[in-house]
């Protein structure tokens, strides 16, 4: 889910990462040749990525807090060499060797030779297929070595899998491959502390250097969540395991360094209120809502100032949802962290183009940036409605729905999110009008069906589209435009809500099955009408310009 996706870059120009401790992974290639056509194809790939410069408003920093943010930024400049030796393994050796500009910039936005937006496939034809596990784990172990092994910590978050002299497996801890540059995070984050007017930050930031050369990380992300008053924060550390995708066990290092609004914070805070009664009034038969959604979660908005790692590779996040440590999870739940000005960049670089092209010009004021950022943050709290476990005793939705569970999951939280929108805007809780959200609304749907197939969102958006198209809460013009109908599109958003709480909660996998096969489809005019966004060189994804200087520090 941190995956509401997507998610930069600029290569920390700092100390070449960790590998003269243990043996250099094995040099895939020696040299790389790379013709002129190439060339134009990586310019071509290059420009899929709007670059966008990182910043926020620095009259409401104190002079303490301008002195930390240099200091965090380092501490979270040091996750990027981390992340290239996990995902890849010798970054220097790597692009040293690739003289031609844009093949070096696009495969260092990818942390590799591998495209990530394109199913991991080679960006110089001399790589072969990206290995399932990453740098993680020895490139000739097959997995019935590794289950066989009787390896302790081999399933650790935070080992490397390596070979000894003698060719057998050995685990190696991160904070020993590593040690040399975690010292240095330790270092910058502990200067930072020193700094730290408010004593949740100063604790977490102690806590947090103290964790990184442990390799332990309960104790700082328990104050992490402790933290309700600071108005600077840092994620920082291996933390999501997606890069592993032979096990999954494996944690990457990344890293944020943020800047809390707290204004709207306070206006999210004042919305979570609102759950109960809205689960209430959810338009589902009442077996389907019968859980209690938590209001105890914590939703704030932030600006983001630096992002790290993997954090920072391919596309880029504009949500965060943590920890992940699910003894933390139990006692204090979880934080979302909504990352406004990177949605504004998504906003104006990518949906604002979407539809000057696709949405009919008579309704194209409706597109606002308002509407964007309430739509994309009542999807994250619309992930606490509705039904988490069946109601016929087949256990959790996740469990039953298998490999369907997180796209209509994450089909729930968009329907409910505009669902919520339009019952607080009845409400007079929130201002506006409600044509700005469903518009928004449906250009989003174009931007998400980009992502394709094989991402949740991306089937979750296909589903949504087919159905709306069904429902008449749209028409495709002749010139190619879409019109919205704004009385339908509000029933056929109570008829999804519906269909899709109720599959939930029967657990009903082969009815997922079926409705992701006849809906979760790019019909044929709508891909002729998602060439023309590539055609006008619309781009898919963001890549950030940051650091102090961007910041005007
Ligand atoms: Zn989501």
């Amino acid at each position: 889910m941190k995956k509401i996706f997507l998610a930069v870059l600029t290569l920390g120009l700092l100390v070449s990462c960790t590998e003269k401790t243990k043996q250099e992974p094995k040099k895939q290639v020696t040299t790389i040749d790379i013709s002129k056509t190439d060339a134009s194809k990586m310019k071509a790939k290059l420009n899929q990525y709007a670059k966008v410069p990182l910043t926020t408003d620095l009259s409401k920093l104190t002079a303490k807090e301008k002195k930390m943010i240099p200091l965090l930024i380092k501490a979270v400049q040091t996750m990027d060499d981390l992340f290239w030796y996990e995902a890849y393994g010798d970054k220097d050796a790597l692009l040293s060797q690739i003289k031609e500009a844009n093949t070096r910039d696009f495969v260092a936005l990818n942390y590799g030779p591998w495209d990530r937006m394109d199913d991991n496939k080679p960006i110089l034809a001399s790589f072969g297929e990206k290995p399932a596990g990453a740098n993680y784990y020895p490139k000739d172990m097959t997995k019935e070595e590794f289950e066989k092994s009787n390896l302790v910590g081999k399933d650790s978050l935070y080992t490397f899998i390596e070979r000894n002299d003698k060719g057998e497996l050995v685990a190696v801890g991160f904070r020993d491959k590593f040690r040399t540059e975690l010292m240095k995070t330790s270092s910058y984050l502990m200067q930072a502390a020193a700094f730290a007017e408010n004593s949740g930050l100063k604790n977490y930031l102690l806590a947090r250097a103290k964790g990184l050369l442990d390799d332990d990380y309960y104790n700082s992300d328990a104050l992490w969540m402790d933290m309700k008053t600071n108005h600077l924060d840092v994620v920082i550390g291996p933390i999501e395991t997606y890069e592993d995708q032979l096990f999954g066990y494996k944690a990457a290092h990344e890293g944020y360094v943020l800047v809390k609004d707290m204004e709207w914070s306070k206006k999210l805070a004042h919305f979570v209120s609102f759950l109960p009664e809205l689960q209430r009034g959810l338009p589902v038969a009442a077996k389907y809502k019968q859980e209690k959604p938590g209001t105890k979660s914590d939703l704030n908005a932030y600006d983001a100032i630096y992002y790290s790692g993997e954090a920072n590779c391919g596309g880029k996040t504009i949500a965060i949802n943590l920890p992940n440590d699910e003894r933390v999870q139990l006692k204090k739940g979880t934080r979302r962290l909504q990352l406004k000005n990177v949605m504004q960049a998504k906003f104006d670089k990518i949906l604002v183009p979407i539809a000057d092209e696709l949405i009919d010009p008579s309704q194209r004021k409706h597109i606002t940036f308002d509407a964007f950022f309430a739509n994309t943050m009542f999807h994250e709290v619309a992930h606490g409605l509705g039904i988490k476990n069946t109601i016929n005793g087949k256990g959790t939705v996740r469990k039953s729905l298998q490999k369907y569970a997180s796209a209509l999951e994450e089909g729930k939280a968009d329907i409910l999110g505009l669902y919520m929108v339009m019952q607080l805007h009845k409400k007079g809780e929130l201002g506006g009008d409600m044509k700005d959200y469903m518009t928004t609304f449906m250009a989003s749907i174009f931007r998400s069906v980009r992502f394709g197939a094989a991402d949740s969102h991306g089937i979750a958006n296909m589903v949504r589209f087919n159905y709306f198209k069904e429902k008449g809460a749209f028409i495709r013009n002749d010139k190619g435009t879409y019109t919205l109908n704004y009385e339908k599109i509000t029933q056929a958003m109570n008829d999804l809500s519906s269909l899709i709480l109720t599959l939930q909660g029967d657990g009903n996998f082969d009815a997922v099955a079926q409705l992701v096969k006849d809906k979760g489809i790019i019909p044929a005019q709508l891909q002729k009408d998602l060439d023309r966004l590539s055609e006008k060189h619309i781009p898919v994804d963001i890549i950030f310009e940051q650091g102090v200087e961007t910041l005007g520090l």
